[in-house]
């Protein structure tokens, strides 16, 4: 489709594994939302109403930022909570604000049918190939995987370098060479060597590993500016942080029956969203005897403030301490350090106490 300029809210590093889905599968061109930024919440966050949860502020000042650097049709995904309403919004206000774009809402289509997803890409290139985008739906969610691999990497490894910052400048450099890709193969090509590069910084660990776990809202959890780069903060000091929260395993992986299996005692019903995952991921490391969780979220986001009271029992069941974090557009940076040093003196004594 000619002069289609399209882009997607900014969520993690997955921005380079849709650029390539849609210049290679759907053959229009991509418009990188700016990494998000306090100007891209104020933005979000004037235009939206107030008490929705910090996502659709995020999303908005997104889309917003995008059509500033050239988008003219803007992608919003569906959600099994309120997400799945966010596009019809997000496409009225930016309609109320004089914003003339076309806007393709993935709540239409239907994750059971992949088919509905094919009819909703046509909208935005009519001519297009289904044996096009099949084979660069392969090669994207390679490289959706890859990024999740090299994240898990890094995550776990990144609070034991000798030499501080050589995997946050090999990490840069690797999703740099991520987006010359032509097809799965070079995906492959440069995920090995990055992991192999990866493996050869040196870390130095200490015998009694400190290991927190990372559970919460798929927004929140996923786009560091959200959560105030809560993963970057712990690594510094010097623990392994585990985060099960991707779209590889909350997506490409998913096992719910699992899932279900492990939680049985502490939930019945379907709880929506990602509370299930959260509950799941907080019993699984409970029972490993990891020294703590961090249970982070949005202001306002009803499924995980449904999973708060599990938490609690698993915490009080499994003697493992909870650190529990809302975020909104008016979080205090000084409060998340004061109550994240206390989470970590408090796992340190435990730790001695063993
Ligand atoms: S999961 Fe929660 S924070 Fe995320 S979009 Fe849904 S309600 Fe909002």
């Amino acid at each position: 489709m000619e002069n289609c300029k399209i882009s997607f809210p900014r969520f993690g590093n997955y921005h380079i594994a849709l650029e390539f889905l849609f210049t290679k599968g759907l053959g229009v061109e991509y418009v990188t939302p700016p990494p998000s930024t306090k100007r891209t919440l104020e933005l979000g966050s004037k235009y939206s109403p107030d008490y929705v949860c910090s996502p659709f502020k995020y999303n908005l000042g997104n889309f917003i930022e995008a059509i500033e650097n050239g988008a003219n049709t803007l992608v919003q995904t569906g959600g099994v909570c309120r997400l799945g309403y966010y596009g019809e919004l997000h496409e009225q206000i930016l309609k109320d604000l004089g914003y003339h774009v076309k806007f393709i809402n993935m709540s239409k289509a239907d994750y059971q049918k992949p088919l509905t997803f094919y009819n909703e890409f046509k909208k935005i290139n009519p001519n297009l190939s289904l044996k096009r985008i099949s084979s660069a739906l392969l090669a994207f969610l390679k490289m959706v995987a890859s990024i999740d691999e090299i994240e898990d990497f890094v995550r776990q490894n990144v609070g034991f370098e000798v030499h501080n910052g050589e995997m946050e400048k090999l990490q840069d450099a690797y999703l740099e060479e991520l987006k010359t890709c032509e097809n799965k193969k070079d995906v492959d090509k440069i995920t090995k060597k990055y992991k192999k590069k990866l493996k050869d910084v040196k870390v130095k660990k200490p015998k009694k590993l400190i290991r927190v776990g990372i559970i919460g809202e798929y927004y929140t959890i996923m786009e560091p500016f959200s959560n105030h780069f809560i993963e970057k903060e712990l690594a510094k000091k010097g623990i392994v942080i585990y985060r099960w929260m991707n779209v590889t395993n909350s997506v490409l992986k998913y096992d719910g029956k699992k899932q279900k299996k492990v939680i049985k005692n502490y939930v019945k019903y379907y709880m929506g969203a990602t509370s299930m995952a959260t509950v799941y991921k907080a019993v699984e490391w409970a029972k490993e005897g990891f020294d703590g969780i961090i249970h982070v979220k949005s202001f306002g986001c009803t499924p995980e403030i449904d999973a708060m009271p599990v938490l609690q029992k698993i915490s009080n069941d499994y003697k493992i301490p909870i650190l529990y974090f809302s975020f909104d557009s008016q979080t205090s940076e000084t409060g998340i350090q004061t109550r994240l040093e206390a989470f970590y003196d408090m796992i340190m004594m435990r730790k001695e106490q063993k």
